[in-house]
């Protein structure tokens, strides 16, 4: 049985999904006006190992992600440089994919964009309208929270700390917390025609309505980050709820912050940095280790030494596991040790997605591959485990992403390993001893151990 902490609920449940061994689920996604940053990707990684675990327990995910490709950021950036929106959009949308293929992200479902879903959130609109919750203020339109005796009721907000009437950049509200629906548009901006003028949807719309539109008017998950709480998504939740009458979401998941350098990541302390940046200096793997081995719920600090210490660890177990596979051969069997392992595994990753418990298991498996690597003589029963642990570890990685791909720049160190060895193994021959022990050491400043056995001289990364 698998555990989610709702936020919703504040209290740790057993996941039951609306359609027996089907779940839906959305995660709010980029807006494309720039690169996504480092941040953002801890929220996307999170989510794909949530819906890797539930697909790898048998349930048939449907996964959307919205793209949002109108809000004053694209506009900003479109006037800065001189170019449509469209064309901003276009390109970072572009390059959304492109980073999230980096970063070992399995594609969503669906990945509706604003910009072609105009008519159903007009309808949205339309339907508060008409039930009193939604105002018009010289064309722009308001959601009126005042009307809402739930609101507050995700992120915890008292209402009446929430109003007092404001003048907004927009126009008159009656309750300082109230949002925009719909945005009259100013000159120029992109518009579309509505009811009340030309205008464009405010954020919090999208999102409700192309939950609904691809999930159902109540859904299983919706996921973000934790700075999404309050107000985008306590806002959905108003939104769709009040048009409904029905539940929003069955449960509320937040991934929480990245800080940089114990700081919070921001523009103006030059703390900042997208994950391309990143990926440009440190493989995908390494930056799902980093995340992974915490729980989401805990705040990560983003520091150089935790990301290298994360691609040492990537390699010690992808090294563990490539070595492994040379070893065992083919692979069959193992279901002993195989099964072991899983159910350590499921343990972790079935309360509320413990990828740090998961990782630990990874970890114990990559060491007792080493220590099999070890003996010079392998038994049946020692070739069972092996392929067990192995078996395992392709079996985790398919949730994680943290096996390192087979590489070409591998492969040559294998094979220049293998001629450092019989350049060692001639010295020996030679009984040039000193030469031979000079080699090891040498080897050893670099991590590489060398181990004489009876079956010939071995290596591996300390
Ligand atoms: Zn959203």
């Amino acid at each position: 049985m698998i555990k989610i902490s709702n936020t919703l609920t504040r209290k740790k449940e057993t996941f039951v999904p609306l359609i027996n061994g089907h779940v839906s689920m959305y995660v709010c996604g980029p807006t494309v006006y720039d690169f996504f940053h480092i941040g953002n990707a801890r929220t996307f990684i999170t989510f794909d190992m949530v819906r890797k675990y539930l697909e790898f327990s048998g349930y048939k995910v449907t996964y959307v992600m919205n793209i949002t490709d109108v809000d004053d950021k694209i506009i900003e950036r479109a006037n800065k440089e001189g170019i449509s929106t469209k064309e901003v959009a276009e390109k970072y949308t572009e390059e959304f994919f492109r980073d999230v293929e980096a970063l070992k992200i399995k594609k969503a479902t669906f990945y509706p964009k604003a910009t072609e879903h105009i008519e159903e959130m007009l309808e949205l609109v339309q339907a508060l309208e008409q039930k009193g919750i939604a105002y018009n203020s010289d064309g722009d339109v308001f959601f009126d929270i005042s009307k809402d005796k739930n609101y507050g009721k995700l992120s915890g907000k008292k209402l009446e700390n929430l109003q007092a009437s404001e003048r907004s950049e927009q126009g008159d509200k009656k309750n300082n917390f109230d949002f925009a629906l719909w945005k009259s548009a100013k000159e120029g901006e992109p518009f579309w025609e509505s009811p009340w003028g030309n205008g464009r949807p405010g954020w919090h719309l999208e999102c409700s309505v192309m939950s609904s539109k691809y999930l159902g008017e109540t859904f299983d998950i919706h996921g973000g980050g934790i700075d999404l709480t309050f107000p985008h998504h306590e806002n959905e939740i108003a939104q769709s709820e009040c048009s409904t009458g029905k539940p929003f979401v069955k449960y509320w998941m937040h991934a929480e912050f990245l800080n940089i350098n114990d700081e919070k990541m921001s523009k103006s302390l030059g703390n900042f940095f997208t994950a391309r940046e990143v990926l440009k200096k440190y493989p995908a793997e390494a930056i799902r280790m980093l995340f992974l081995q915490k729980h989401y719920k805990s705040p990560i600090n983003y520091e150089v030494v935790f990301i290298e210490e994360a691609k040492n660890s990537v390699e010690k177990i992808t090294n563990a596991y490539r070595r492994g596979l040379e070893r065992a051969g083919v692979l069959k069997g193992g279901e002993f040790a195989y099964r072991n392992r899983i159910e350590d595994f499921k343990i972790g990753m079935d309360d509320d997605f413990n990828t740090a418990i998961g990782i630990s298991i990874v970890f114990n498996s990559a060491k007792e591959i080493n220590l099999l690597l070890e003996k010079d003589f392998l038994s049946e029963e020692d070739l069972d485990e092996l392929n067990g642990e192995l078996r395992f570890l392709e079996a985790a990685d398919s949730i994680l992403g943290i096996l390192l791909p087979k590489s070409e720049t591998g492969d040559k160190f294998n094979a220049l390993m293998s001629v450092v060895l019989k350049l060692r193994s001639s010295l020996r021959d030679k009984k040039d001893w000193e030469s031979s022990d000079l080699l090891r050491k040498e080897l050893e400043n670099i991590g590489i151990r060398i181990n004489d056995t009876s079956q010939g001289t071995k290596w591996d990364l300390k």
